[in-house]
């Protein structure tokens, strides 16, 4: 039996599948004589939770990093929520019942009421509410957590996890798990990600299951029930080889990006959506270095709204874990059109209205899409960098623009982080402005994509050209030298993000240059961190 669903995580499993067993919440009505006694069984229970809770945020902490830990720290608030203390302690005073049933019925209420909230990220808390009550219930009925009904490794199957559950599951028993609900953005998948868990979420699987094989295809979201002979044996070469594949890159990762003779280097990746970002943490980049923003505008119908984009940066920086996430705003023109612009065709579209030339005349697409990026900039390291800069006046004009989004979030209680601005570096009039730029930014990214198509006046969407798209060219090369000296002369950073920065022929000359950071694709990562490590500046 074959089913299709949601994949969270990539991977192969093959293991014996399994279904969570979850506690017994039924909880049943008691009267009580002694309605102060129970209060105080509630406050003590409470107080076990956040042990419980803290002891939790610590080994999430050591396991996935404090953005994904972060979420027990935010249990152990909610079970001091004011609201929520006295609505259970009235529900037991009020009606003379058990602890349990009051603080169940709490649960209930609160997480019903998140429920029907417009706002997405509060009725995504409906089920958080529903943790911390359990939980607490768990405490009061003595119960243990729920588990793995296995000794040996299994595909994990559930209806639904809750955080609490995944980060407590003995990983050493997981291959896989699946669940029937779930969202690609609850925590739970957030931490699924980053545990390195192939897994699945929308599988509606049978209840007859119990022990019976099972293949988790994590690449295309299928769990496969009893494979036939020819299948298994499919999927064991495919694991096979992915475990290959991941071996040779273990044995980089975690390692320092340093040269032998102990230089330095920042080493992230780019990514074109939320979805690369599983990539990234697989390859172990230091950060992202470019999230190409408008991938948000290309997969859509219409504008993006300003949640959606949030909601989109906010996913990327918590799931990199305080790492640096630099995103670019919107490059759209010349090879990527978006309908719903209404561009003009052009005759030379590389040459023409793209990029920050669109944003600084449509004003209210930019600052809906720089309220997104300041506010997302409250959940992690986020730096912001514009696209196809060519003055000194574009960079000031738009630094105003930044600072009238920050009023108005301010004035309306909307709290952001801080936020690095950086210029992608990628016409030639850019690099030749650099000692001036740099005054006015904290980075600069070089896009030698552009920068080499702009230089050398070739349309880089033209095949007939490619033999004469030399991005090794003396002249990019000396303006990628230009670029840094002038940067770190301004007191700016200087990265590559261009395709030339995986370049690992180059990669000795642009450490040389004295370049402070490198964004590949996530691929590639761990190559160019093999490259950094075998190179002797001081020779
Ligand atoms: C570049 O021009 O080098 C770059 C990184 O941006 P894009 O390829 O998205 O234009
Ligand atoms: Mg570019």
């Amino acid at each position: 039996m074959e089913l299709v669903g949601k994949s969270v995580f990539g991977g192969v499993a093959i293991g014996k599948l399994s279904i969570y067993q979850k506690q017994d919440n039924v909880v049943k009505r008691v009267k009580v004589d002694d309605v102060e006694a129970e209060v105080t069984r509630f406050q003590t229970a409470k107080e076990t939770a956040k042990t419980q809770l803290a002891g939790l945020y610590d080994k999430a902490l050591k396991e996935v990093g404090e953005a994904n830990a972060m979420v027990f720290e935010v249990h152990q608030m909610m079970l001091d929520d004011l609201d929520y203390v006295e609505s259970v302690e009235n529900i037991i005073r009020a009606q003379g019942v058990n602890a349990e049933y009051a603080v169940a019925t709490t649960g209930d209420n609160f997480s019903q009421m998140f429920a029907a909230m417009d706002d997405e990220y509060m009725r995504g808390r409906a089920a958080d509410i529903k943790d911390i009550s359990n939980r607490v219930v768990d405490v009061l009925s003595g119960a243990s957590a729920g588990g793995i009904n296995s000794t040996e490794p299994v595909i994990l199957l559930a209806e639904d996890l809750a955080p609490s559950e995944t980060v407590q599951l003995d990983k050493s028993l997981v291959l896989s798990f699946v669940t029937k609900l779930g969202s690609t953005n609850s925590h739970t998948a957030i931490l699924a990600r980053t545990m390195n868990i192939p897994a699945l979420i929308g599988i509606n699987y049978p209840e007859d299951v119990e022990g019976k094989m099972g293949i988790v295809d994590g690449f295309i979201g299928k769990l496969i029930i009893d494979p036939d002979e020819e299948t298994l044996k499919k999927y064991q070469k495919k694991k096979e080889e992915e475990e290959e594949k991941a071996r040779l890159l273990l044995e980089l990762k975690g390692k320092e990006n340093v040269t032998l003779d102990g230089t330095k280097v920042n080493l992230y990746a780019n990514i074109g959506g939320v979805g690369d970002v599983a990539d990234v943490l697989k390859n172990d980049a230091g950060g992202i270095g470019l999230f190409r923003s408008e991938f948000l505008y290309l997969e859509s119908s219409d504008y993006p709204s300003e949640e959606d984009q949030f909601k989109a940066y906010r996913t990327v920086a918590e799931n990199m874990a305080g790492k640096k996430v630099i995103i670019r705003t919107l490059d759209i023109g010349a090879d990527k059109q978006v309908d719903y612009f209404n561009l003009k065709k052009e005759d030379n579209p590389a040459m023409g209205y793209r990029a920050i030339r669109i944003c600084l005349e449509r004003i209210e697409v930019f600052k809906t899409q720089l309220r997104a990026l300041w506010r997302a900039s409250y959940y992690g390291k986020i730096s912001v960098m514009f696209p196809m800069i060519i003055s000194v006046s574009e960079v000031i004009k738009i630094k105003e623009i930044v600072e009238e989004v920050k009023k108005e979030l301010s004035d309306q209680g909307i709290p952001y982080g801080e936020v690095e601005i950086g210029v992608m570096i990628e016409t030639p009039a850019a690099v030749m402005i650099t000692e001036e730029l740099a005054k006015e930014v904290d980075f600069f990214s070089i896009g030698t994509n552009d920068l080499t198509q702009y230089t050398l006046a070739i349309d880089r969407q033209n095949p007939a050209l490619d033999n004469f798209y030399d991005s090794h060219h003396p002249a990019i090369l000396k303006m990628i030298q230009m670029t840094v000296e002038n940067g770190h002369k301004g007191g700016a950073w200087v990265g590559i993000c261009g395709e030339l920065g995986a370049d690992t022929t180059l990669t000795e000359t642009f450490l040389r240059m004295g370049v402070d950071e490198l964004s590949v694709s996530p691929s590639r990562v761990l190559s160019v961190r093999n490259a950094i490590r075998n190179i002797d500046l001081s020779k």
